[in-house]
């Protein structure tokens, strides 16, 4: 969990703090007719830096996982507003000329800059190559093909699971081309403003860094005997749009259908979580099919991924019941078993 501190304007209009973190991976809400405290592996509370961030959820480990081969997710939810992206990107990915301190950098860069150097520490025999998409109104498109976005198919195989056709998949071997495909990939995201935060993310956003494992080329006759095979894990970053009212937030028109398509397959999302955490003996069919961000969730979610969740929320009076939706969403979300 990781709350955010008071905005100014939060502060300015006289919103009370209702979130308070206790240790221990606890954390309280308390005001008027609500008392509750729930409990998590870790809680970061306003103070908590970036890289306390990184270092304590678990990031690094991730990172580790994902050049062994797995497929490993981490994703950012909460109401809009809330600091996911700041979260996942820091401030740097809402202004586009200044380049932010390192100190705030977030959990993406942090984690690009342990990849690369782990791939230069291992001899650089991973290759390393990076795809990016949004789902918007339930379209998915590729943020990293230059010129006006278009809608790519979303398909299903036996072998591959859910898959997107013909994304584009991009190498890289620096740090500065990562962050220059983030930072383009970006800025093609459809983002509008509204009463809840200025840039507020309309679309949710995967990217996925995949890491092939170069088999090492013994000699012909040691072939047979202990040949090392290629490895394939993937590192995928999902920044999701917020949860919102419409009536809170001023949307209307185009706004609104955004909104609807959001809050849907925020929905859906919901959904495939709450019955992921029944036991499995319990366990129905699970309605992947529901939304195209649970397709493409689906191997993350219940299948043989291993998933970071980071809930973030505000700790401001007025987003009380958003926060107690999240936190509930969360608990839900801890339950879920995956077999890796
Ligand atoms: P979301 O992506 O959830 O809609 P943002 O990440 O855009 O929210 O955050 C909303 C605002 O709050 C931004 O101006 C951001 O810079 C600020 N913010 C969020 N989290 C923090 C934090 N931990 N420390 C300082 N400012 C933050
Ligand atoms: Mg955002």
């Amino acid at each position: 969990i990781r709350v955010r501190p008071l905005t100014c304007t939060e502060t300015r209009r006289g919103d009370q703090r209702v979130v308070h973190s206790l240790g221990d991976g606890a954390v309280h809400v308390s005001a008027a007719r609500h008392d509750a405290t729930f409990g998590f592996s870790a809680v970061f509370d306003a103070g908590a830096s970036q890289e306390a961030v990184f270092e304590g959820s678990g990031m690094r480990r991730l990172v580790e996982l994902a050049i062994d081969g797995f497929s490993c997710t981490v994703f950012a939810f909460g109401q809009t507003g809330s600091g996911k992206t700041y979260t996942l990107m820091g401030p740097l990915a809402q202004s586009d000329t200044q380049p932010a301190s390192p100190a705030l950098l977030g959990l993406m860069q942090r984690s690009f800059t342990c990849l690369l150097e782990q791939s230069r520490s291992r001899g650089s025999d991973l290759a390393l190559s990076a795809s990016y998409l949004e789902i918007y109104n339930e379209q998915i498109r590729d943020l990293l093909i230059p010129g006006p976005p278009c809608a790519l198919p979303l398909r299903w195989s036996k072998t591959r699971g859910f898959y997107v056709e013909n994304q584009l998949s991009v190498e890289f071997d620096s740090l500065e081309a990562i962050v220059s495909l983030l930072l383009q990939g970006s800025q093609r995201r459809r983002t509008s403003a509204h009463a809840l935060n200025r840039h507020s993310s309309r679309s949710h956003a995967l990217l996925t860094i995949h890491i092939r494992s170069r088999a090492h080329h013994p000699p012909p006759w040691v072939l047979q005997a202990g040949a090392c095979p290629s490895k394939q894990g993937t590192l995928c970053f999902v920044d999701l749009a917020g949860s919102e009212r419409v009536k809170e937030t001023g949307s209307s028109g185009e706004l609104s259908v955004e909104a609807n398509s959001i809050n849907r397959s925020l929905l859906a999302l919901g959904h495939c979580i709450s019955l992921l955490a029944k036991p499995r003996g319990k366990r129905t069919h699970i309605p992947y099919r529901d939304s195209k961000l649970t397709r493409l969730l689906a191997r993350s979610l219940g299948g043989s991924g291993i998933t970071l969740m980071v809930a973030c929320i505000s700790p401001s009076s007025r987003c009380l019941s958003e926060t107690l939706s999240t936190l509930h969403y969360a608990s839900r979300a801890r339950r879920v078993t995956s077999r890796p």
